[in-house]
C-alpha cells in the first residue's frame, strides 16, 4: 500500500517535472545580423555603365565581395552591348536586380506604367540572366522614396513585384538604423548614400563607422566606375574596398536581397522547444514568411544549461555546424517547419 502510494507520488512528480520542462522557455536570441556581425553593408551599382563590369567586377571578385547591380535593361543593351559580363557577375554571386527598362521618372508617369516597367524588366532580366531571379528594385531617380501620395502608390506597386526596394538619400544620415522597418512599407523605402562627390567619396569609411555604431545597414549607391556618369574613379573604388576590408570582422557584406531576407526573417522568426529528453532537444525555427522566397539562414544563439555539453546539431539527419561559446552555442539554419535536433554529450 505504502509502496503504491510512493510510486504514485513519484509518478506525479515526474510528470509534473516533464510538464514543467515542456513549458520551459528557451533562452535564445536570433542575431540582428548574420554571423553576429555588428552591421550590414551592401554595395549597390546603378544603371550598368561598362566600368561597373570591366573595372569594378574583377575588384569585387578579388575581395570576395558580392554587390547588387541594379541594371537598366536598355543601358546594358546600349552601353555594354552584351549580357555576358552581367551573367558573369551573377554567377560570381552578385545580385542582378531591377532598375527598369527605360529608367523613367515614376513620379511623372501613370501608376499603370510603373507596374508595366517593373513587370517587363523583371521578365527581360530573368530571361537574359537565368541563373537567378529578380526580387528587388532601386527606383530610377529615387522616385518612390518620398512622402507624397504618388510615392506611396509607387511603393505599393513595388510590393507586388519585390521583397524590398531602395530609395535614394531620404534620411538625414547615410545609413539605415536597425529598426528602419516598422511597417512593411519601410522595406520599399531603404535609404542609400549616393557616392557622387568628393565628400561622399572621402567619407566612406566614416559612414561605415557610423553604421557600426548604430548597428545598422549601409547601402551606398555607385553609378559609373571609371566610366559612364557620376563617376567614381577606380582608385577611389579600390580605397572603398580597403575601407571595408579594414572593418571586415565586424561587417556582414551581402547583397541587397540577402539583407532584406535576413532582416524580415529575423523579425518574424521564433525558436520553439517541441520535445526533450536526457539525450537532447527537438526545436523548430520558423517565421511567418513564404519559405520558398525567404531562404536565408538565420544565426541562432542558444543558451545551454550548465552541465550540458552539445555534441551535435542536426536537421533531417544532416549535421549543422555549430560554435560553442561561454553561454551556449551558435548555429546558422534556414527557418522552416523541419525540426532541429540538439544532441548532448552523455
Ligand atoms: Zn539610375
Amino acid at each position: 500500500m505504502l509502496n503504491r502510494k510512493y510510486m504514485l507520488t513519484m509518478g506525479l512528480l515526474l510528470s509534473c517535472l516533464s510538464c514543467f520542462a515542456q513549458k520551459q522557455k528557451l533562452d535564445y536570441s536570433i542575431a540582428p545580423w548574420f554571423n553576429n556581425k555588428k552591421a550590414a553593408v551592401t554595395l549597390t551599382l546603378d544603371d550598368g555603365p561598362p566600368g561597373q563590369f570591366t573595372v569594378a567586377l574583377p575588384l569585387l571578385m578579388q575581395h570576395h565581395i558580392n554587390a547588387t547591380y541594379f541594371v537598366t535593361v536598355n543601358t546594358i543593351y546600349k552601353q555594354l552591348k552584351t549580357w555576358d559580363l552581367v551573367n558573369k557577375a551573377a554567377l560570381a554571386g552578385n545580385e542582378i536586380a531591377n532598375h527598369c527598362v527605360t529608367h523613367p521618372h515614376f513620379l511623372k508617369i501613370p501608376i499603370d506604367s510603373v507596374a508595366i516597367e517593373n513587370a517587363e524588366s523583371n521578365r527581360l532580366i530573368d530571361s537574359l540572366v537565368p541563373s537567378q531571379k529578380v526580387i528587388t528594385q532601386a527606383y530610377p531617380f529615387g522616385d518612390g522614396g518620398g512622402i507624397t501620395v504618388k510615392d506611396s502608390a509607387i511603393r505599393r506597386v513595388a510590393a507586388k513585384y519585390f521583397i524590398g526596394a531602395r530609395a535614394t538619400q531620404n534620411k538625414p544620415y547615410p545609413f539605415n538604423r536597425y529598426v528602419f522597418a516598422k511597417t512593411d512599407d519601410d522595406y520599399y523605402n531603404v535609404n542609400s548614400a549616393m557616392i557622387a562627390d568628393s565628400a561622399s567619396m572621402a567619407d566612406f569609411g566614416k559612414h561605415i563607422d557610423q553604421t557600426l555604431a548604430a548597428g545598422g545597414w549601409f547601402c551606398p549607391t555607385y553609378h559609373g566606375i571609371a566610366d559612364g556618369w557620376i563617376i567614381t574613379p577606380e582608385a577611389v573604388f579600390k580605397r572603398h574596398l580597403e575601407d571595408i576590408e579594414n572593418r571586415r570582422p565586424q561587417l556582414w557584406i551581402a547583397t541587397f536581397k540577402d539583407v532584406v531576407k535576413y532582416h524580415r526573417e529575423r523579425n518574424s522568426a521564433s525558436l520553439k522547444l517541441i520535445s526533450q529528453n536526457a539525450l537532447g532537444w527537438n526545436l523548430v525555427l520558423n517565421d511567418t514568411l513564404n519559405n520558398k522566397v525567404y531562404d536565408h539562414p538565420l544565426t541562432v544563439n542558444l543558451r545551454i544549461p550548465k552541465g550540458k555539453v552539445v555534441r551535435a546539431v542536426s536537421r533531417k539527419g544532416k549535421t549543422i555546424s555549430h560554435q560553442t561559446n561561454a553561454d551556449g552555442i551558435t548555429f546558422n539554419t534556414v527557418p522552416s517547419t523541419t525540426p532541429i535536433t540538439v544532441l548532448f554529450k552523455r
